[in-house]
């Protein structure tokens, strides 16, 4: 591993003032993704700015809202009382990922900027799109098993792989960001970019941004919510297939619903038109079978993960029944 330097950062604006000062410098909290990517190749920083004693950890609730602290460890925010009881699919979007021992030491931060488990990506030997602009795209072609069938472009179908952004997407949480021109606020829908013909870009971020904290709307769905994964085994494995699902229903009229999926898109899936075959339709096998049609339209499946695209319904199919009961 190539030698890298260290600085203990003791507020958000000298982080991001010690960051942009910095050469070659990104933030670190756990470092539970960061260090593995340095340590194989497939990312070179010369200097780590470190965050954990920024005051920016912590789990809060204000009106209306959960507020997530960027530092925050996962392991904090899937075990806090509220969050299992307020926000289950957060919950049990955290615990579904990773191992105890990492979920102690990742970050919430960290856990959103994880980049993703294409093998092509994570092997500084292989041409990547995503590492090396331009190189090329072997997954198109090659080992795609794990990749997405929604959002890719023929520069890149590399899966999303953080669980806890499937969820927060499906809550419409909001991100924000402190960097050299101040703070902004970016809702999750627009935080994660689609690849194009620029991978090497995942999210809206600026150069030299911190991610600070991400606040969650308090909704009578949130509260009724549940994330269903799929995955190769029953631990520290990424999704195949997942879905978080936040539900309101009168009687068995569907009032309001939100949908998110992972292991599908190249960014965590959200489709509106998904939601709005369901609202205001009784929860019925026709109705969400109709839902699942539309989900998977517009979706590009390669020679090793064509099976995503009739285990994806099936995944909505069986969490909205495990929610609202489909008759
Ligand atoms: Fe790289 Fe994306 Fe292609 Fe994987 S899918 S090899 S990350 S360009």
């Amino acid at each position: 591993m190539r030698a890298f330097g260290y600085t203990v950062a003791r507020s958000p604006a000298e982080a991001v003032r010690i960051a942009a000062a910095t050469s070659g410098a990104t933030f670190v909290a756990g470092g539970t993704d960061l260090l593995n990517l340095m340590r194989d190749g497939a990312e070179v920083h010369d200097h780590l700015v470190d965050v954990n004693a920024l005051g920016i950890g912590g789990v809060d609730f204000e009106s209306g809202r959960l507020r997530v602290g960027a530092a925050a460890r996962m392991r904090e925010v899937a075990e806090h009382p509220r969050v299992r009881r307020e926000f289950p699919v957060l919950s049990e979007a955290l615990l579904a990922s990773a191992s105890p021992q990492v979920r102690n030491m990742a970050a919430i931060g960290g856990n959103l900027l994880q980049r993703t488990r294409c093998g092509y990506f994570r092997d500084p030997g292989s041409a990547c799109n995503k590492r090396v602009p331009g190189s090329g795209c072997p997954a198109i072609t090659g080992h795609n098993r794990g990749h997405a069938i929604l959002g890719g472009s023929e520069h890149c179908i590399a899966a999303q792989p953080s669980d806890l952004a499937v969820a927060l997407t499906a809550l419409d949480a909001t991100v924000h960001l402190l960097g050299p021109a101040g703070e902004r606020a970016v809702p999750i829908a627009d935080f994660y970019l689609l690849p194009g013909s620029t991978p090497i870009r995942e999210t809206a971020m600026r150069p030299g941004e911190l991610i600070t904290r991400v606040d969650v709307p308090r909704t009578a769905a949130a509260a009724r919510s549940r994330y269903l994964k799929l995955r190769d085994r029953a631990t520290f494995e990424f999704a195949v297939v997942s879905v978080a699902a936040a539900l309101r229903t009168r009687g068995r009229r569907v009032e309001d619903v939100r949908l998110a999926f992972g292991g599908v898109g190249t960014r965590p899936w959200r489709d509106v038109r998904v939601e709005e075959a369901l609202r205001g339709r009784r929860l019925t096998g026709r109705t969400v079978a109709e839902a699942g049609r539309v989900l998977v339209r517009d979706a590009r499946p390669r020679e090793g993960n064509g099976f995503k695209v009739e285990l994806v319904r099936r995944a909505l199919e069986s969490v909205l029944d495990d929610l609202g009961g489909v008759r």
